[in-house]
């Protein structure tokens, strides 16, 4: 049983986030990754949840059987936008009474895909849904942090308003990626104005195509400098790529762990193969074993 609140404080923690599989097919390739990510030793996992309430079967599955049956911490996300109080604390109370202690409260964003808006829940905002998690049981909460202010916030001054309020209540944040580490420093200086000092783990998409990093800057709000943008379209072929993508990753939380920060966080969509160089090459994970011969 761990509190991921408690893991704080020592060596840098490493964790990842999974989707929930959508097929029979992505479920078999998810279980046979899974030993790449025993390489990684992390922390914990968190598992996303389709704000939509999509997933919510499989988010808990996922959640119930890493954390039993694979011995790793599992963190829940669930999202509040487009469900009623009752739903979500239904939700709350299955994981408390299958042993899960850690939950990412969340607003939610309908799926990349989605072409109608979500419908509308109870709960407005993130922060009514962290209270809600607490009335339930005495579970770890984390929050969502936007290191450049939140797409829909009207300023960042009220964002980052919002966002010490929502933490003030939580036990510690994750970012949204990001690929200036400024961006961080500033967040948590902010936040530190403010009166928040919570741990505020930083978040890490490694890049492995071109398409996705896009899909996923478009989605998320993140800016990706120009710089970037120049040595990955510069890359070629996939395979390149995603080496470039190391590259950067690599330099990135170089810099972020020279801060000290709290731990890394790696948007790993599934694929651990980058994430484990990106830890092996920081010393964060055990090197490859020899082969025979
Ligand atoms: P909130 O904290 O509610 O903030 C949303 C906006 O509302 C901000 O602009 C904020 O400034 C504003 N705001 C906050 N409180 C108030 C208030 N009281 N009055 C007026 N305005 C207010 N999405 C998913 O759907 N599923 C996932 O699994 C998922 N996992 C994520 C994991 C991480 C680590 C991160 C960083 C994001 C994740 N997201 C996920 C995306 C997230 O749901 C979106 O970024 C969403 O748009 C905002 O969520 P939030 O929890 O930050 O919302």
């Amino acid at each position: 049983m761990t509190r991921i609140i408690d893991l704080f404080g020592g060596a840098p923690c490493l964790s990842v986030e999974l989707w929930p599989p959508r097929s029979e097919a992505a479920e078999a390739r998810l279980a046979a990754s899974l030993d790449r990510l025993d390489l990684l030793r992390p922390a914990f996992a968190s598992i996303t949840y389709g704000a939509a309430g999509s997933t919510r079967d499989r988010t808990h599955d996922l959640v119930v059987s890493l954390q039993r049956d694979h011995g790793t911490t599992a963190m829940a996300h669930l999202a509040c936008a487009a469900h009623s109080r009752a739903e979500l604390v239904d939700i709350l109370v299955r994981y408390r009474d299958a042993g899960i202690e850690n939950v990412l409260a969340l607003r939610g964003d309908p799926p990349m895909d989605a072409t109608e808006p979500l419908p509308d829940g109870e709960l407005g905002h993130a922060a009514a849904l962290v209270e809600l998690v607490r009335s339930v049981g005495p579970f770890c909460i984390a929050v969502a942090a936007h290191p450049a202010g939140h797409p829909e916030a009207a300023g960042l001054v009220e964002d980052r308003r919002r966002l010490a309020e929502k933490l003030a209540l939580a036990d510690f944040a994750i970012t949204q990626f990001f690929y200036d580490v400024d961006e961080y420093l500033r967040l948590v200086e902010d936040l530190a104005a403010l009166g928040v000092t919570k741990p505020v783990v930083p978040g890490v998409m490694p890049i492995t195509s071109v398409r996705t990093l896009e899909r996923m800057a478009a989605l998320s709000g993140c800016a990706v400098p120009d710089a970037l943008v120049e040595r990955i379209t510069r890359a070629d072929g996939p395979d390149e790529v995603r080496r470039v993508g190391v590259e950067i990753a690599i330099e990135l939380c170089g810099k972020l762990l020279a801060e000290g920060v709290p731990g890394l966080h790696f948007y790993t969509m599934n694929q651990f193969t980058s994430t484990v160089e990106i830890c092996r090459a920081l010393g964060l994970a055990p090197p490859e074993a020899p082969t025979a011969g």
